[in-house]
């Protein structure tokens, strides 16, 4: 036996009094966990020197660890071994659920983040909350969306350590808790530099109470928001939108206030309390509005605590702090009313007003006279962007197109004023586990061709080129395609009930649900192609299989509409013996960054169908990009730099560029459109003439009228499905006829590979460190 299966051994002894073949999978799972970690231990605990970058963001999408952190530390084969030698099956542990501490793109990108960071050997510190529930789970009855309280504590939090003696005192008006620290290590791949992820826990300033410890009395104390415990007990399923409430607020500044705590207590027991120099030593990446808070607060700790006067405290803040937006909604940006703010944070606001008169003197100094642009404070709201924007020195889009948008559209008075803040990042993922792991079948494939560089340094995929030129690599390609498409097929039979025909083409959307993601438009279009096979206009289709998966945030009641939507196309495809052989819909349950492990790499179309100039990245693309998959998408977000890098005519592009939308902005007349062309008509009505069901709920009257007449505050049609919805079914159809070239088909997916390389986390992290952190 090998040394770190012998310590498995050792573990499950100790600790259960039981051996790897008699262990059920809570104890394999937190046997092989705790012996893991202690293989990094004393790594993890090497004290850190030089500049330290700190990721202060609301949102950790982690996943599932144990599978990634054994890949980095090179102990996966040999504890696949062991479970093999013991006969349990190398699936035990997707029994174990998800940390699902995020909604999505922005929380996954922060997961991505640390761990490039860790595998580049750069100092990135994660800071965030410990909420006792992440994301909600998902499951469908009668195609509705039902949401479940996610006990991601239930088997256990073996990769945590609770460091007691750190805890800090954070005080709001009127209420006082403790702040407890639980550290997670990152591992870089390699083992050689193991990072930290600290989590905060609200715990009431008198003894815990345990009774707490079930969901029906943790949802009353959310209610109760006065009970220290809800202040970390739920994540907010809201990926987008303002919640408006007060414990959202409350819970910013309990993880921003612990956390910069934490930092000047370490920096006070290195330099003593003179904290001019504090910027030397940490830089603060603030990921979207959400940890804002923390300039407020970061000036009144270095004035009160540090004695420091206000305009050298200023500076250490613009110093210390940067700021990454991550969307241009207008009803995205963060806003709190000045009587909350007011009454949640008393002793913060104080430093609010002095930094709006800062930025009063400096608008008078540079003659701006429409300073309602500008102010922090203004018409009875506090604007976090804004003031995220003035009290940092950088201010980062994460996609070019993004990052020009921020610069000439959403914010340019902002950009007019300081034009030397602003730059891009565009997004990446970590290949670590968007390819080595999820897919270590098209790994081998690459790693054979090009050696195993490309684990750490994503430019080699460059390498790759020539292999599509190369017939029996094409063959492999597509043998490995198949494969994965089989083993989701096991998995979504066991997960969903649902019987996949692996011999089709696979076109899948995975995402949150949102009007401007555009699910709907691919709904419409799956029935126009549904229509077409009945009515013999479409002849020769490929036959598809159309996944999607999307949670949609509970209060979206228009996004909860889609769901049953798509679900109803799906009854209604699915069980049509006239077309069921070319075509099938299925809407996966729960969809997490376990599914999409299983999902991305079975792909040959991934869908990215966002209203141009809404989709400020998007990361899922790239993920789908080094799987394999051709990208069908509009001029959007990455989709852009995608293209560009593969070629566009490895990829299928569609539908309105922001310039086209910005010109027919004032004119678009949705209904003009339903009325001249039939096959727009034809499906819009499935929404009202009963060929698909809402249960009685109205939901789809609704969606019928936010598309012909307009709903709540929005224009018919908001986010321009109608007029991209032929393009896209021309497009589509394009795609499926190219298909049929399974050879051809292949040099493209094979070419997206190869020039994949740009879209590692691994780039983004190295630029954020050298040109915003500065380490
Ligand atoms: C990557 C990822 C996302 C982000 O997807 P986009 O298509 O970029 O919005 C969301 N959820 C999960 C689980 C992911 O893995």
């Amino acid at each position: 036996m090998q040394p770190f299966q012998e310590a498995i051994v050792k573990k499950l002894k100790e600790t259960y009094h039981t051996e790897p073949a008699k262990a059920n999978t809570k104890q394999l799972y937190n046997a092989v966990s705790a012996a893991a970690l202690d293989t990094c231990w004393d790594t993890w605990q090497r004290p850190v020197t030089g500049k330290t970058a700190c990721y202060f963001s609301a949102e950790f999408l982690l996943g599932r660890l144990i599978h990634s952190n054994l890949l980095n530390l090179g102990l996966l084969d040999e504890t696949e071994a062991l479970l093999h030698d013991a006969g349990i099956s190398p699936n035990v542990f997707e029994e174990v659920e998800d940390d699902a501490l995020g909604n999505g793109g922005l929380g996954r990108l922060a997961a991505c983040f640390l761990d490039s960071a860790a595998t580049q050997g750069i100092p990135l510190m994660g800071y965030g909350i410990r909420y006792r529930y992440g994301l909600f789970k998902q499951h469908f009855t009668y195609g509705c969306q039902q949401e479940e309280a996610d006990n991601w504590l239930a088997w256990g939090d073996p990769w945590s350590v609770r460091r007691e003696e750190e805890k800090v005192r954070v005080d709001f008006g009127g209420q006082s808790v403790w702040a407890v620290p639980y550290d997670m290590p990152i591992i870089g791949y390699g083992g050689k530099t193991v990072n930290t992820l600290r989590l905060w826990q609200a715990e009431a300033l008198e003894p815990f109470n345990f009774q707490l410890f079930n969901a029906q009395k943790y949802h009353e104390a959310v209610q109760q928001e006065n009970d220290a415990e809800a202040i970390s007990a739920v994540l907010y399923p809201n990926d987008d939108t303002e919640a408006g409430k007060r414990l959202r607020l409350k819970q910013q500044y309990f993880f921003s206030s612990a956390s910069l705590q934490s930092l000047l207590n370490a920096y006070t027991a290195q330099f003593g309390t003179d904290y001019s120099r504090f910027a030397e030593q940490y830089a603060i990446q603030l990921n979207d509005t959400h940890p804002t808070v923390s300039i407020p607060e970061l000036l009144r700790l270095l004035m009160t605590q540090g004695h420091m006067a206000f305009e050298e405290a200023f500076a250490v803040v613009q110093q210390t702090f940067a700021y990454t937006n991550h969307t241009i909604m207008a009803e995205a940006l963060e806003k709190w009313s000045l009587p909350l703010f007011q009454s949640v944070l008393p002793e913060v606001y104080p430093y609010v007003v002095l930094l709006q008169n800062r930025l009063s003197n400096a608008l008078v100094q540079k003659q701006i006279s429409d300073t309602w642009k500008y102010n922090l404070i203004q018409d009875g709201m506090v604007h976090m962007a804004r003031m995220a924007i003035y009290a940092t020195h950088s201010t980062n889009g994460v996609a070019k197109i993004h990052t020009e948008i921020i610069k000439h559209t959403a914010l340019p008075e902002w950009y007019a004023l300081y034009p030397e803040r602003f730059n891009n990042k565009t997004n990446g993922v970590t290949q670590r586990r968007w390819l080595k792991l999820c897919n270590r079948e098209l790994a081998a494939f690459i790693s054979d061709r090009i050696g195993t560089g490309w684990i750490t340094d994503f430019s080699q995929l460059a390498k790759l080129k020539p292999y599509a030129e190369d017939a029996a690599s094409r063959e492999q390609f597509l043998r490995i395609k198949r494969e994965k498409k089989n083993q989701l097929a096991d998995y979504m039979y066991r997960k969903d009930n649902f019987g996949l025909n692996t011999e089709n083409l696979f076109d899948i959307q995975v995402k949150r649900l949102h009007e401007y993601k555009r699910q709907l438009l691919n709904a419409f279009s799956i029935l126009d192609t549904y229509f077409g096979l009945k009515d013999g206009r479409i002849r020769d289709f490929y036959p598809t299989t159309f996944i999607f998966g999307a949670k949609a945030a509970p209060g979206y009641v228009r996004a909860k509409g889609i769901i049953k939507f798509i679900n109803e196309v799906a009854n209604l495809v699915n069980y049509d013996n006239a077309v069921n052989r070319v075509m099938q819909v299925i809407f996966v349950s729960n969809y997490n960054v376990s599914y999409a492990e299983k999902l991305i790499p079975a792909a040959d179309i991934s869908e990215q169908i966002s209203t141009a100039g809404t989709e400020a990245s998007g990361t899922s693309n790239m993920k789908f990009m080094m799987n394999g998959a051709v990208t069908m998408g509009t001029y959007d977000g990455a989709n852009i730099e995608i293209v560009q890098n593969a070629g566009e005519e490895n990829n299928y592009i569609f539908g309105a560029r922001v310039e086209d939308l910005e010109k027919i902005k004032d004119t678009y007349h949705p209904k003009a459109l339903y009325e001249q062309e039939p096959r727009i008509r034809r499906v819009v009505d499935t929404l009202v003439d009963g060929t698909l069901t809402d249960g009685g709920s109205g939901w789809f009257r609704e969606l019928y009228d936010s598309l012909l007449e307009g709903a709540s505050w929005h224009k018919p049609d908001n986010y321009y499905l109608l007029q991209d919805f032929l393009p896209y079914c021309d497009a589509r159809l394009r795609a499926n006829a190219d298909y049929r070239n399974r050879d051809a088909f292949a040099k493209k997916c094979l070419l997206n590979i190869a020039a994949a390389g740009p879209f590692t986390s691994d780039r983004t992290i190295r630029q954020y460190a050298q040109e915003i952190w500065h380490l």
